[in-house]
């Protein structure tokens, strides 16, 4: 299973804004597959591919390397962009959070 972890998550739901359209689509295809993957129905599993997987060749080239090395690349081009708490420099969930996920900062 690939490691999504929370800063994955903040990043990718609650930064969406600084992805470009083809990241916030290959992210889509990650939530899919993981969707079909929990499915037990053929049927199901080929109605989630047809209908919500996007074919874009460029936003299959981002997934080309694998989910791991996709969130890697794109955590790291976005550094510097990305809200983080000024305490403690954790990565908040959302651009306009105002409390620390880690260490519970706020700064109104
Ligand atoms: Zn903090």
């Amino acid at each position: 299973m690939d490691q999504i972890t929370a800063q994955h998550r903040y990043l990718f739901n609650g930064h969406r804004e600084l992805l470009t359209p083809e990241e916030a689509a290959a992210w889509r295809n990650l939530q899919v597959e993981r969707m079909i993957a929990l499915c037990e129905f053929p049927a199901v599993k080929e109605l989630f591919r047809s209908r919500w997987i996007n074919n874009d060749p460029n936003v299959l080239n981002l997934l080309r390397h694998g989910a791991d090395t996709f969130l890697k690349k794109t955590l790291s081009r976005l550094e510097g962009q990305t809200q983080h708490c000024p305490e403690c420099r954790a990565l908040c969930r959302t651009s306009r959070a105002k409390i620390c996920p880690e260490c519970s900062h706020s700064w109104f």
